[in-house]
């Protein structure tokens, strides 16, 4: 049987974490497929960056001027001639915002099984089997595909990249480039560098994050000293707070704001929808208050306090104060 394939997702040139994530959840379907795990690379330099991606068994590369940035049109044309060459089983694509579109791109062109924005995806038999998050986390599928190669779209943070940072001399298969692989429609011009003035919420342990049962903006002070308890920790907040101007866009959960997975999720006067918790429910231990005891939030919750939260968050400051040193 054919390879599992991840396709390396690059920026600026280098392996972004969602590349290794990638690479982690291959590696399982690969051992229960009892088949190697390949990186497929896509870049103008492929010797340089093949040893980072040494928890695969082999890299299948491609360098071309064209594909130094995550250009879809060469790449998806890249991908194509390596498909059609080196078929794999499966092919793993993350769906970073440089690569939104390009699964479907490639799975179109050839009628290829396409199962996209999943979180896990798994072998059962000859069958690749994935589970989709539809409208907005409304729906929870599971779907099946046969055949191949079947494409497979993995929503970051839904695995963990540690396990797949290896360094190491693989064996590199080089494809060469189809023809006119210069783009014509789409060109890359810069990157456009985020300003980083306010702390990075994806990378906090603890978050104690508000929603609009904070009733008013003085109260987040009340957040922030609770925050300033933990260890790594912030004050993240649901989208209307957002909204209304009371904290910057940096901080905001959720569907159109940032994918959290800290190791503590306090949530605090959040009701629940799905387009927040499609945000935050990867997070190791979910904590909801809430006044209101049938708030959706409950359901993904670990640990549910029915409380006002202006009464409960002094009082877990108070309690934290007690015991030294507080860590997450
Ligand atoms: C396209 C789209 C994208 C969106 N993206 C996002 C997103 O990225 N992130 C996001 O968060 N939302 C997003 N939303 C908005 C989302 O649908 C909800 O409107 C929003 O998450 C609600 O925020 P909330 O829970 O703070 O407010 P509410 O839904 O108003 O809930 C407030 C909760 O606080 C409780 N409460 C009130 N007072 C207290 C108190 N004193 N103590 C304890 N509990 C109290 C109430 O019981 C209630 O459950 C999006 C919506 C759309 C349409």
């Amino acid at each position: 049987m054919a390879d599992v394939y991840v396709l390396a997702d690059l920026e600026r040139g280098r392996p972004t974490d969602l590349t290794f994530e990638l690479l982690t959840a291959g590696r399982a379907l690969a051992s229960d497929l009892h088949v190697p795990l390949k990186a497929v690379l896509l870049t103008n330099e492929a010797g340089l960056i093949a040893p980072s991606l040494g928890f695969a068994d082999g890299v299948v590369a491609m360098s071309h001027s064209s594909l130094e940035h995550r250009n879809l049109e060469a790449w998806s044309r890249a991908l194509l001639k390596i498909l059609d060459e080196k078929p794999p089983k499966v092919l793993l694509i993350g769906i970073s915002n440089g690569l939104l579109g390009l699964p479907s791109l490639v799975a179109g062109a050839r009628g290829l099984p396409l199962i996209s924005l999943c979180r896990s995806v798994t072998a059962h038999g000859e069958e690749i089997v994935g589970d989709p998050v539809l409208f907005g986390g409304k729906i929870e599928a599971e779907v099946h595909a046969k055949g191949g190669p079947v494409v497979v779209a993995v929503r970051p943070g839904s695995y963990s990249a540690e396990p797949a940072r290896v360094q190491r001399t693989v064996p590199v298969e080089n494809v060469e480039p189809p023809e006119a692989l210069e783009t014509r429609r789409v060109h890359f011009k810069r990157y456009a560098d985020l300003e980083q003035t306010d702390v990075d919420i994806t990378h906090c342990d603890v978050l104690i994050s508000i929603g609009r049962g904070i009733q008013s903006q003085e109260n987040i002070r009340i957040a922030e000293e609770l925050s300033g308890l933990f260890r790594n920790a912030a004050v993240s907040s649901s989208r209307p707070l957002v909204d209304q101007g009371w904290l910057p866009r940096t901080r905001q959960v959720g569907r159109s704001g940032m994918t959290v997975k800290p190791r503590l999720y306090l949530a605090l006067g959040i009701s629940g929808a799905p387009e927040h918790i499609e945000g935050m429910k990867s997070s190791e231990t979910i904590v909801a208050v809430n006044t209101d005891p049938k708030a959706p939030v409950f359901e993904y919750a670990h640990y549910g306090v029915v409380a006002d939260i202006l009464t409960f968050m002094p009082r877990l400051a108070e309690q934290l104060r007690k015991r030294k040193p507080v860590v997450a």
